[in-house]
């Protein structure tokens, strides 16, 4: 149909507001729908990657637009449900379309300009290509490697990029990682210390030599960061990517090579999503009748309720609850979302859920690499080779895959709050989302935990969700006996052995005399949390934020845990001189190295960001604690996320004091959380285990409802606070951060919008003030805190934030202020 022109609305990946108009090519009119993508070009030539969200046939007033460049897709890679999802989240958490956009399709399915285009290794028939498009391919296959935005300027009298497409298509070249079809083996690069350099005396020398190499001295040190001076020969390879990030680091890496110091190994690796045929599959285990009451009731309440929160204690086998679930909905050709927290330690779940689904369970992380995500992306459009994925297993961003017919949402250990992202945008919350994505999918939602969210209980107990328990532990393995030790009395009677109490040793030394394993838990990294100076009290700081630095023996330093800055030990107090600095508070790199002073010739593994960095680390760490090599496990919270080990009887807190007096409203909440999750960990197959809680204060009132397992006490003890001082789930709220370098202008901007929120909002309005840490990254920040009813419309009120924070660029001193909002912040 010539003539009729049609103009699309495309969402750019940028964080700009609204839509924008281009005019589609007579020869894409036929192809092209919502959900498309194109490539346009916008701004200074720059070429984005662009998903239509509708089509119309009026052309725009007051301008010409330009045209899509081209169309990359034959069907749409984004669903109405999923294009009525974004549209929820930009409303709700105050977002642009682009920030959904970026953070639901892998950056592989949005080339840019930068995208590198390159001849396909495999391609040699040209007998199929016409005339331009081998032309095309022969300008391609000379320089190499060209980005889309050189392209370009190829001078072919066609649309380069049209061509291109068709290339793509006839599997001729490949555009970054979008055109991968199955997940082939991959060769995968790593860098280890070449065997000169495996023992400790070797590395300090080399560690002193290239003291005037700066750049090459800091590679090798973040290499020893990840692996540890212990023993660098068994360390664990670390993948070349992982040392590369920053520019010219390539090089760096490179010299190093030539000089014997690392070396490069080559692998081929199979993707998390592949390689899992062959192995038998078990059937899910026969429910126990607790279990099955429990599953009964959940089904039977789904029936008139979307969503069931599973309050089930630890080890009383949810997961396979969840197992029988999955199960039922797959054999009615029904998809399944299994959502854990961020930080989940999945290779369990993954393990055990393989065991029972095998290759019908995909995965998707943001620990696996974009070319993993782009594949299970595709495979959920039909669009690889092997049969599609029923169950995927995700973290938050799984929420964004092309689900064409969810049944059910499973949401484990719902209470997480890595379930929220805070930045960037959009920051929005999986478990709310989720249940939002369901309702488009008329799906129900589990949400499962041995220690609900306040929200979540307080839904259940308003009817808003149903409820079922498993107030059991499977087998009846009785819940673990809970000790308190006193630090402060411990300390007065001189019995502290390091960080350790008496109770604690002992319970230890047990441990181990009947070989049983340990955990202990302490919720910082690092070796201590500061220094200060004996004699003038400094403390020193980030030179870009308002934080101490926290010191690490590994790598020598001292590490801001905000922006990452480090720098090393001072040798004298920077501000008086004094020689005399002491080290306070203590991390897990503090707890491994005195335990095993303490404690001769245990087997010691550590478990925390630092140490898990890449998904293969911590797995490497677990299977390791699995299979007893190691006698104890110390790390941070990482550990409570719903691992199972078998021969753990000893649980140790090591300073409960802590986490309780974190300045959040929710710091009581997660406490008890925290605690009673890596309580968990202890004696959950053969016998009853124990757990010894250290603190200053054995009287506090978190403490107290902690050894009874008093959850309710503690929930009607904090909902009551709550709702005196307004806080969730009570009314809700939304946070509007400021950011400037310059203080005064940061003050006159919060004052004036909060003067101006004050005239509508009157006293729901908090702020302005700073946060516990007011300086970030040289950015001050200020806050200001909306608190709505929750009888009030919250769409209204962020209407009316939004038309107070659009007028602020208006203000020429005020244009440089960064705003971000978050919507449910907490
Ligand atoms: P949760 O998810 O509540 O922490 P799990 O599902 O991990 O509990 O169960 C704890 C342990 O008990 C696991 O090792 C699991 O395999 C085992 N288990 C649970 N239910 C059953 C069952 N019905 N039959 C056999 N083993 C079970
Ligand atoms: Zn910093």
């Amino acid at each position: 149909m010539t003539g009729v022109k049609l103009f699309a609305q495309v969402i750019l990946p940028l964080a700009v507001e609204g839509t924008f108009t281009y005019g589609v090519p007579d020869g894409l009119a036929e192809g092209i729908s919502p959900g498309s993508r194109v490539l346009v070009s916008f701004g200074k030539k720059r070429i984005y990657t662009a998903v239509v969200n509708a089509l119309s046939s009026d052309p725009p007033t007051g301008f010409k637009p330009k045209s899509i460049l081209s169309l990359l897709d034959d069907q749409p890679m984004v669903d109405k449900r999923q294009l009525q999802l974004w549209e929820w989240m930009v409303s709700y958490y105050m977002c642009t379309p682009g920030d959904v956009m970026r953070a639901s399709l892998p950056s592989g399915l949005r080339p840019e300009s930068e995208s590198k285009v390159r001849v396909s290794a495999s391609y040699d028939d040209t007998k199929d290509l016409d005339s331009y498009e081998r032309l095309l391919l022969e300008v391609i296959r000379d320089q190499g490697e060209v980005t889309l935005g050189d392209l370009q300027l190829t001078g072919i009298s066609r649309n380069p990029l049209t061509i291109l497409k068709q290339l793509v298509e006839k599997g001729a070249v490949e555009l970054n990682e979008f055109v991968r079809t199955s997940v082939s083996p991959r060769v995968v690069s790593y860098i280890k210390f070449a065997d000169n350099y495996h023992k400790e005396e070797a590395l300090h020398q080399l560690l002193d030599k290239l003291a005037r190499a700066p750049k090459q001295l800091e590679m090798v040190e973040a290499l020893l960061g990840i692996t540890g001076t212990e023993d660098p020969g068994s360390a664990p390879l670390v993948p070349r990517k992982d040392l590369v990030g920053k520019k010219g680091a390539a090089g760096v890496l490179t010299v190093l090579i030539k000089k014997g110091v690392l070396e490069q190994v080559d692998m081929e690796e199979m993707g998390p999503n592949s390689g899992q045929q062959g192995s038998a599959l078990r059937e899910p285990f026969i429910l126990n009748s607790v279990q099955s009451d429990a599953l009964k009731s959940i089904t039977d309440q789904f029936k008139k309720r979307q969503a069931v929160l599973l309050h089930g204690v630890t080890s009383s086998g949810k997961t396979e609850l969840y197992v029988h679930l999955i199960d039922e909905l797959i054999k009615k050709g029904k998809q399944v979302l299994y959502l854990l927290p961020e930080i989940a330690l999945t290779t369990q779940i993954i393990q055990r859920m393989r065991q029972v689904f095998g290759s019908r369970v995909g995965v998707y992380h943001s620990r696996y690499t974009d070319s993993e995500r782009v594949h299970v992306y595709r495979n959920l459009l039909g669009l690889t080779d092997e049969e599609k994925y029923d169950v995927i297993i995700g973290v938050r961003s799984a929420i964004f895959l092309p689900f064409t017919d969810l049944g059910l949402v499973i949401i484990d250990e719902e209470h997480e709050t890595t379930f929220k992202q805070h930045d960037p945008a959009p920051r929005y919350h999986a478990r709310d989302s989720a249940q939002v994505l369901a309702l488009y999918h008329d799906a129900r939602v589990l949400l499962g935990t041995a220690t609900p969210s306040f929200e979540s209980l307080f839904n259940a107990r308003n009817n808003k969700f149903g409820y079922a328990s498993i107030p059991l532990r499977f087998g009846s393995v009785e819940p673990p006996e809970i000790i308190l030790a006193n630090i402060k009395q411990a300390t007065k009677r001189k019995q502290m052995v390091s960080h350790f109490t008496p109770e604690l040793m002992k319970g230890i030394t047990e441990a181990l005399e009947m070989g049983e394993q340990v955990i202990l838990f302490q919720n910082r990294r690092g070796y201590s949390n500061y220094i200060v100076c004996n004699d003038c009290g400094h403390i020193p700081k980030c030179r870009l934020c308002d934080v101490s630095l926290t010191y690490h023996r590994i790598s020598g330093k001292m590490e801001c845990h905000y922006c990452g800055h480090h720098e090393p030990v001072p040798g004298a107090c920077p501000s008086c001189a004094a020689t005399r600095m002491t080290m306070k508070g203590f991390g897990t790199e503090k707890i491994e190295d005195e335990i095993a002073l303490v404690f001769e010739g245990i087997r010691v593994g550590r478990l925390d960001t630092d140490t898990a960095r890449s998904a293969r680390g911590s797995e490497r760490i677990i299977r390791n604690f699995e299979e007893g090599k190691l006698d104890v496990l110390i790390g941070t919270q990482m550990l409570s996320k719903g691992l199972d080990f078998e021969n753990v009887s000893l649980v140790g807190v090591l300073d409960a004091d802590s986490m309780l007096h974190f300045p959040d409203f929710r710091a009581f909440e997660r406490s008890f959380q925290l605690i009673s999750q890596v309580s968990g960990r202890a004696g959950r197959r053969k016998k009853r285990g124990r757990v010894i809680i250290q603190t200053m204060d054995p009287d506090h009132p978190v403490i107290r409802f902690i050894c009874n397992g008093d959850f309710e006490g503690l929930y009607q003890d904090q909902m009551e606070e709550r709702q005196l001082f307004g806080y969730p789930p009570y009314k809700r709220m939304i946070r509007i951060s400021f950011r400037h370098k310059i203080p005064s202008i940061l003050d006159g901007a919060t004052d004036l919008v909060s003067k101006e929120l004050r005239a509508i909002f009157s006293s729901r309005v908090y702020g302005p003030q700073y946060p516990p840490v007011r300086k970030v990254q040289n950015y001050f920040v200020k806050q200001v805190i909306l608190k709505i009813e929750k009888e009030a419309s919250y769409e209204r009120a962020r209407k009316l934030l939004k038309e107070v924070l659009d007028g602020l660029p208006g203000n020429e001193v005020y244009k440089s202020i960064r705003v971000s909002i978050d919507v449910d912040p907490f």
